[in-house]
């Protein structure tokens, strides 16, 4: 590929927690990779560098989710790595890390392989994938770990289905360490949440609808800490949703423990309340049952809520990830315990962890560095920073900027989101990937690879 000309981002407010910068100033990229932090007149390139005003915009690190369904291979009619790979660069994210509970499972070197090669035809982001733990994640024979990591895969998990087997659990931990890559669980007790379609409290009891306690996120969290310990493997905590995960984690941690958390945007701004329905605004309501707001592990309370968002504050979890899970219409037009669990959420990620800062519960910094720097060194990847040097994903939005969330102009296949008709503020105006512009918000139909 030609060198692209080079590119000014002039005047934004540059916040970068990889390098503590948080400050007016100008980015220069050059080749693909960031060149210069206020180059001085001397040092601009020869010829004219185009030049993007930012004023009046906050200009970070792409961002970094670690924890999204792609749906690639066999699930295509819900997301395709171009449809899903647009949603990302649209909210702001400039890699994503991919789910392997597809069909086929991605649990061998070939599965992984054909989805990395999708990727480089279809993907305007960088691309990640994770490996299964359990062939064709049954959770009884321990996939070729090896071969996997060989061949790309970030860490292992069975995400999707619980892995209930602690043996298999021990043996995944003790491989994927000598392999230094994490492991991670859907961690809910099978037995405890079968047949349930939300958490169990006032709002489960009053609406009729089977439920689970929080405890069945909570019993299988602790048994993967002990575990963890007791391999010193390297453990991170996916979708963390309940304040009694966050003590477990604080007490693994606090004992030494190799373990790394994250948590959803939705399990910090919403609560089981939103399944008895929404009256306002009007441009949001929605119905009780509405199947839009079912999710696993489910929205749980305000308390959970509170907890979940000091544990960013005091680092006890590292990290956002959106759990991005896209579905098609009839995946959820359906009775409430009979839909698919998930929500879309990668275009709207950064305007629900926003909303924490507009309250004053989280600082801006905090926010991109839990959506940056944070999440890529849970999985040692070269990303999440602006640092000289480093590919030039960079992403830059207006915090404060009104829309109405509006899934008929998701990029993502999926438009199944409790969040629609909301009004929201955060709204993303420019992506660059390695210095390719995949993302700008005056012509949103822009990006390509090559652009
Ligand atoms: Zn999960």
């Amino acid at each position: 590929m030609a060198p692209r000309q080079p590119l000014v981002i002039r005047g934004g407010h540059l916040i970068d927690p990889s390098q503590k910068l948080d400050r007016i100033g100008d980015l220069m990229i050059e080749d693909g990779k960031i060149s210069a932090i206020d180059p001085p007149a001397g040092q601009l390139p020869l010829g004219e560098p185009t030049v993007l005003d930012a004023s009046g915009l906050v200009v970070t690190p792409g961002f970094v989710d670690i924890h999204a369904h792609l749906r690639v291979p066999g699930f295509e009619y819900k997301e395709t790595l171009a449809s899903g790979t647009r949603a990302a660069a649209a909210g702001g994210f400039t890699t994503v890390c991919a789910m392997p509970n597809t069909n086929p499972v991605i649990d061998s070197r070939s599965v992984l392989e054909a989805v990395l090669e999708q990727a480089t035809e279809q993907a305007v982001v960088n691309v990640y994938v994770h490996g299964a733990i359990s062939i064709g994640q049954e959770g009884v024979q321990l996939a070729e770990l090896g071969d996997l990591s060989d061949a790309g895969a970030i860490g292992f998990t069975d995400d999707g289905i619980p892995l209930a087997n602690s043996k298999l659990m021990r043996h995944a931990l003790e491989y994927a360490t000598q392999l230094g890559r994490p492991v991670s669980n859907h961690a809910e007790d099978p037995a405890l949440i079968a047949g349930a379609a939300m958490h169990e409290g006032i709002i489960s009891s009053r609406l009729g609808l089977p439920a689970a306690p929080r405890q069945a996120e909570e019993i299988m969290l602790s048994r993967d800490l002990l575990l963890a310990e007791l391999t010193a493997g390297r453990y991170h905590c996916i979708h963390v949703s309940s304040g009694g995960s966050v003590d477990l984690i604080k007490r693994a941690k606090d004992r030494g423990v190799n373990v790394t958390a994250e948590v959803t945007p939705h399990h910090l701004t919403l609560t089981d309340a939103l399944i008895a329905g929404r009256t306002e605004p009007v441009s949001a309501t929605l119905p009780p049952y509405d199947t839009n707001t079912k999710v696993a592990p489910p929205l749980r309370e305000q308390a959970d809520c509170e907890a979940l968002i000091k544990a960013l504050a005091d680092g006890t979890i590292d990290c956002i990830a959106t759990d991005h899970a896209p579905h098609a219409l009839h995946d959820k037009d359906v009775e409430f315990a009979d839909a698919a669990v998930g929500f879309t959420a990668l275009e709207t990620a950064l305007a629900s962890v926003l909303s924490l800062v507009h309250t004053n519960q989280l600082k801006l910094a905090t926010a991109i560095e839990l959506l940056t720097v944070g999440p890529a060194q849970c999985y040692g990847l070269p990303a999440g920073t602006l640092k000289l040097g480093s590919p030039a994903d960079v992403t830059i939005f207006d915090p404060d900027e009104e829309f109405i969330v509006d899934p008929t102009s998701f990029h993502s296949r999926g438009k199944n989101t409790p969040l629609a008709g909301l009004p929201m503020h955060g709204v993303v105006h420019h992506t660059f990937v390695n210095g390719a512009h995949v993302y700008d918000r005056s012509s949103p139909e822009s990006g390509t690879l090559s652009a």
